[in-house]
Formats: C-alpha cells, structure tokens, sequence
C-alpha cells in the first residue's frame, strides 16, 4: 500500500472536533480512534480540528485520545458552531495543507456543515457511514454507506479527489482509552475570518430532551410501530425504569410523537452498543437493524414469525407486544415489592 509522506505535519486523516457535550458525546473521540487506525495503515497522523472561542482545554483531551496534533483556531465569531464561519476555516486549513482523508460526526451540525464543506473543497462525502476501512490494494479509503433507501450496503471511494470525505454516526466505534502519557503537538495556523452579515446567533441553548445516555446504556428497551399506540409505547418507560435502561425507538415511532427523535435508533438515530436490547414490535428495516447490531443479546417480540428481525435476535418471542410487555412488567414489579418487603 502506499505510505503517505509523515513529513508534513498536517497532512493525513483530520477528524472535525465537536466538544459542544464533551462527556456524553464522544463521537469525535470515536473518530479519533478509527482515524489512528487509518492513518497507521497509511504511515501518517491523525489531527484534530478544534474551533471555538478558548477551547485549547479540549486540546489535551484529544491527545489523549489518540489524536497526534491538534489544529486551533480561537475567535470570538467560532463561540457557535455556526456552519458559514466553520466551513470557511475548514475550507482554508484544508486547502492550504491538503488532508487526505477529513471526518466528522453525523450529528445535526455534521449533517449541515460537512456537505457544504465538501461542495467547497470540490470533492465528494459519503454522509452516514457505518464503516471506514483502507482498501490494502488501492490506499483508498472505502466508505461503508448505506445507499437506494438503505437496502443496500454501498463501498464509496473518493479516487480522484481530496480530502476523501465521510460522515460517521455517534456509537459506531469506540474510542481509546485516556492515555495520561500521550505526547502531541498543537498548532494555531492562521485563519481569517469573514464576519457574516446574513446570519449572526446571539445566542443558543441546549434544548431539554429525551434520550439520556441510550449510546452507553446496557441495557436498552425498543419499541416499534406494532406497539399499536403511544399509550402502549409509555409501558416501555416503566419497564426500562424497572431494568436500569433506556429506551430506544423506530422512525414510525418518533415520526407519530410517540418518542423523542433523540431516542431515534437506525441509519438516521443513534447506534447502541446494550448487554441486552429488546425490539419490541419492530419488524427489523435495514435502516433500523445497522443501529442494534453492536448489542451483545437481542430478544424481540413479533407477531408475525417472517418478521426479519428474527433474523438477527438471539431469542424470538411470537406473540403480541402489549401481552409479552404486560407479563414483563407483573413479573418486575412483583420481584420489586418481594425485593421491598
Ligand atoms: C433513507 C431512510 C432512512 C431511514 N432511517 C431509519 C432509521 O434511522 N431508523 C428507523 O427505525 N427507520 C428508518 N427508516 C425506516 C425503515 O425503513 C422502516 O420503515 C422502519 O424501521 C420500520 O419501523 P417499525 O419496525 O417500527 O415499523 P414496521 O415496519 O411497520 O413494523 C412493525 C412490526 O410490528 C409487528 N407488529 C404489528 N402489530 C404487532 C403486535 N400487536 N405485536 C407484536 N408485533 C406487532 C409487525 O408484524 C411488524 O413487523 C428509514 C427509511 C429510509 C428510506
């Protein structure tokens, strides 16, 4: 394969550095993980890139994690991740020291800023992948993305131009442990920043949502469409309450408000990694089954015996998802109150 040139300090694989929910979502500490891995292959090194106003503390913190240099640039128009500043940073730290491969998070701003970013740079993205691996012959990245309405796996290469671009969603790889002696090298190159007049954020706000920490629960309560209703769907609340987990949801779920789209699982929702998930009443889309196959055990629930999700659990259940939900939550709340008494 071919060895890239280590000379150049900030050639290699970038990866967009989100900090904004530092210690719950690590999805850039993700990518820092998969992005050493990479660039070992090539022989190069892994930067990345922090914007912000005074964010050089999360420098060490990637260090820490895997990253070999960190790239920063401090100005008070970075305090919000505001996709036009951003793209133009980017865009100019990318032309002036050519990456070869750039990779950020499939998060809502990731979704906004990385296709603008790639229209700019003139090179192509993959959005959504749910693997990145070099092709051994070729030296190319190969972008694992779901494609035709995700019944397709697709391998997507960038070969002609650069950065070779992809989107990658949170819970997809782990990341490296903290490394207390890590060494690494943080630089500021310039940057110059265009105040834009079309949009300028006063101010934002963390919104108050659902979904707690499904990407790390162990264990995690899915609910489908076959649930029938929202009045069903709320059992599930109870019953991970009663097993110390989380509760996840299918798109026709979160699109009839029954769940917050912040507990959306599948290509276009979280990835979970659970001892245990039970899929309830779900009847296993590609789009929603690329999310669970980290899961150690999948039970599911399904009246119908063709459903495809049997095809991935480890024990299948046939019957109505209110009777075997019922039957659950009598049995943990009578242990509950023998465990009380
Ligand atoms: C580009 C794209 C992206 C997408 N992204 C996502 C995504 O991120 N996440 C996602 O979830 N989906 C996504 N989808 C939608 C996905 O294709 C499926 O439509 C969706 O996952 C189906 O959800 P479901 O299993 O809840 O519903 P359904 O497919 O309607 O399945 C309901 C299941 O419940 C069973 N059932 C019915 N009644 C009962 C009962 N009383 N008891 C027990 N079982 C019962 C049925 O047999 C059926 O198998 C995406 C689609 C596209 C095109």
């Amino acid at each position: 394969m071919r060895k890239m040139d280590k000379g150049s300090l900030l050639h290699g694989v970038w990866v967009f550095g989100d900090y904004r929910d530092y210690f719950q979502n690590r999805v850039t500490l993700q990518l820092i993980a998969k992005g050493r891995e990479l660039a070992e292959t090539l022989g190069t090194r892994v930067t990345a890139l922090l914007l912000g106003e005074a964010v050089h503390q999360y420098a060490m913190e990637y260090i820490a994690h895997g990253a070999d240099v960190v790239m920063v640039a401090e100005h008070p128009d970075l305090r919000h991740y505001q996709v036009e500043s951003y793209t133009d940073v980017v865009a100019q730290w990318a032309e002036a020291f050519k990456p070869d491969i750039l990779l950020g998070g499939a998060t809502s701003f990731g979704r906004e800023f990385f296709p603008r970013l790639a229209k700019r740079l003139q090179t192509g993205l993959s959005a959504d992948c749910v693997n990145l691996t070099m092709d051994p012959d070729t030296g190319l990245l190969l972008q694992t993305t779901p494609a035709f309405g995700g019944n397709l796996l697709a391998e997507v290469v960038t070969s002609q131009r650069r950065p070779q671009m992809a989107t990658v969603h949170p819970g997809r790889f782990k990341e490296l442990p903290h490394n207390f002696n890590a060494v690494g090298r943080v630089v500021y190159p310039g940057i110059e920043i265009e105040v834009n007049t079309q949009v300028r954020v006063v101010r934002s706000r963390r919104r108050q949502a659902g979904g707690g920490n499904l990407e790390d629960a162990q264990i995690v309560i899915a609910g489908g469409r076959g649930l029938g209703s929202r009045e069903e769907f709320t059992f599930l609340f109870e019953l991970a309450e009663l097993l110390k987990g989380e509760v996840g949801a299918t798109r026709p779920v979160v699109l009839a408000g029954w769940a917050d789209e912040e507990r959306l699982l599948g290509q276009t929702g979280k990835t979970v990694k659970p001892k245990v998930l039970i899929s309830i009443g779900t009847s296993g889309a590609l789009q929603y089954t690329t999310a669970i196959h980290g899961a150690e055990t999948i039970i599911a629930v399904n009246r119908d015996p063709q459903a495809p999700i049997f095809k991935m659990a480890d024990l299948g259940l046939v019957g109505e998802g209110s009777a075997v939900l019922n039957l659950l939550l009598e049995t943990l709340r009578k242990r509950g109150k023998r465990g009380r008494g």
